[in-house]
This record gives structure tokens, C-alpha cells and sequence, in this order.
């Protein structure tokens, strides 16, 4: 079942020889960003956010949650 592989950024769209492991040009950059600013180190900017990122984004709904009730 291995036909065409999945861009690893969207998943929707297959990957583009051009561009693998991404679709496109445009998946390949949003993952590149999302590197520079959650795995690498980060100089104390968001250093709260990224804890939760880490842990899990159901924290987050939580969050969103509680403050609801
Ligand atoms: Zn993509």
C-alpha cells in the first residue's frame, strides 16, 4: 500500500520529488519554522508555551476549557 508518500508536514497532499520529504515548497518552510522555533534552543522567549507544546496539546484544550465554565 506504499503507493504515493504523504507530505510529513500536511499529510494530505503526496510528496513532491522536487520537495521531498514535503509536498511543496510552502510545507517544506512551515516545517523548517516550526524546527527554528520549538526543537531548537529558543533564548527564554517562549519557554511556558513550548513546555505545553511538548507535554501535550491537550493541555491547551484544557485551558480553553476551564476558562469557558
Ligand atoms: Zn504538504
Amino acid at each position: 500500500m506504499a503507493e504515493t508518500a504523504k507530505c510529513v508536514y500536511c499529510r494530505a497532499e503526496p510528496v513532491s520529488e522536487r520537495y521531498r520529504p514535503f509536498c511543496s515548497e510552502r510545507c517544506k518552510m512551515a516545517d523548517l519554522g516550526r524546527w527554528l522555533k520549538g526543537d531548537y534552543a529558543v533564548p527564554a522567549i517562549d519557554n511556558r508555551g513550548i513546555d505545553k507544546l511538548e507535554s501535550g496539546d491537550l493541555e491547551i484544550g484544557q485551558l480553553e476549557t476551564e476558562d469557558d465554565q
